[in-house]
């Protein structure tokens, strides 16, 4: 009997599982890499200050300095360096707007992630970032194959993992979970987009979104991620990952010339880079309807959970809120209501 049977290895499953083993429980993860649309595709990007507003995102002042420390361990325990610190640099795109928000930055104390305000332009051949911009810290990125790789491994050498669809039809639900010669406690759905084939939680509101990435050589190296727009993360010294698009009609995992072209375009018009595109990749974000994860027990069949909906900031909402989703499990600590089931209105009736 294992404590916890958990669907996928995302990033979410990913973290979830490691947070389970430090505590000391038999987990089993089931993950058809086959069907990862998310993860395999995610540029790993952390970023504390987001959106047209350039201001802080939600809870960053917990979810920044976990993530930093909950990876760090990753690295003892997997023995590799997935974290990778990077400076964000994010350019003012008028005058008006940088006065703004420097007047508001003082006013408002927005500094903590700010590791310097550029009033001039940013890089001398940049012709776009003429208005300076914001350099971040506590950013960077997330090596996501790599980590997902290692942590595949990890549990394989613990017996802990199972490369194989997951068929609902062969759950037993009683005291626990029977699953084909399985027994457990308790079954956790990690399942990113998914989870709107799953009978237990098909009915919340995702609202899953495609997006899509091009991969460029660069005509000249970058020593930051830029991002404005959209985001440029240099991979090597010479290319660099652009992206991404945000399509909420297409549900098809079908690169397209439209997204390539909005990225080209923008690649252009705000960062004046040359480059040449090497290739183009295409995934889902397991999203919801007010950008909040769904992290809870089913309310008739508390055997079963999820840990779903980290939408487009995996890398970072993952490690903070295992840990929450842990400390509920194992502690019965209450979720915060921001992010429970029940805010949606998914109750006993289900
Ligand atoms: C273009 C793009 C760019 C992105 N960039 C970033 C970024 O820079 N930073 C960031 O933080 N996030 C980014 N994201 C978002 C990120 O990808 C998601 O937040 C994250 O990957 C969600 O992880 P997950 O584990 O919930 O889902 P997934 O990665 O989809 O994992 C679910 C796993 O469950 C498995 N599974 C599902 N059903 C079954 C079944 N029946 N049987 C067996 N296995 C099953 C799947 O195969 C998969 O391995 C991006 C997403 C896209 C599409």
């Amino acid at each position: 009997m294992v404590d916890f049977l958990i669907v996928g290895q995302g990033i979410a499953g990913s973290v979830l599982a490691l947070q389970l083993l430090k505590h000391g429980k038999r987990i089993l993860v089931i993950n058809n890499e086959e069907t990862n649309i998310a993860s395999s595709v995610a540029a790993g990007i952390y970023n504390p200050i987001t959106g047209r507003a350039m201001v802080k995102t939600w809870l960053a002042e917990a979810l920044f300095p976990y993530l930093t420390r909950f990876y760090q361990e990753a690295t003892q325990t997997l023995g590799e360096q997935f974290l990778h610190p990077m400076p964000i640099f994010r350019p003012f795109l008028t005058a008006q707007e940088r006065a703004e928000w420097l007047k508001k930055t003082m006013q408002e104390n927005r500094t903590d992630f700010v590791e310097k305000v550029v009033e001039t332009t940013f890089h001398q051949e940049n012709r776009v970032c003429q208005y300076g911009g914001i350099v971040l810290n506590q950013s960077g990125y997330l090596d996501v194959k790599s980590f997902l790789k290692a942590t595949r491994a990890y549990l394989e050498a613990h017996y802990a993992y199972v490369e194989a669809d997951f068929v609902y039809d062969y759950i037993r639900l009683g005291n626990h979970i029977s699953y084909q010669n399985i027994e457990a406690r308790q079954l956790i759905f990690c399942e990113g987009p998914q989870a709107k084939h799953n009978p237990f939680f098909s009915t919340l509101p995702f609202r899953v979104v495609k997006g899509e990435l091009i991969l460029v050589a660069l005509h000249q190296p970058l020593e930051v991620i830029y991002n404005r727009r959209i985001f440029v993360l240099p991979q090597t010294a010479n290319q660099a990952v652009v992206g991404a698009t945000y399509d909420w009609q297409d549900v098809s995992l079908r690169p397209t010339e439209k997204a390539r072209k909005i990225l080209e375009e923008k690649l252009r018009d705000t960062f004046s880079l040359s480059y040449t595109v090497l290739d183009q990749r295409a995934g889902m974000r397991p999203a919801t309807f007010d950008r909040r994860p769904f992290i809870g027990l089913h309310p008739r069949y508390p055997q079963v959970g999820i840990f779903n909906g980290l939408g487009s900031k995996g890398v970072s909402l993952a490690p903070y809120f295992a840990k929450i989703f842990v400390e509920h499990l194992l502690l019965q600590k209450k979720i915060p209501l921001e992010v429970q089931l029940s805010r949606v209105g998914f109750c006993k009736s289900v």
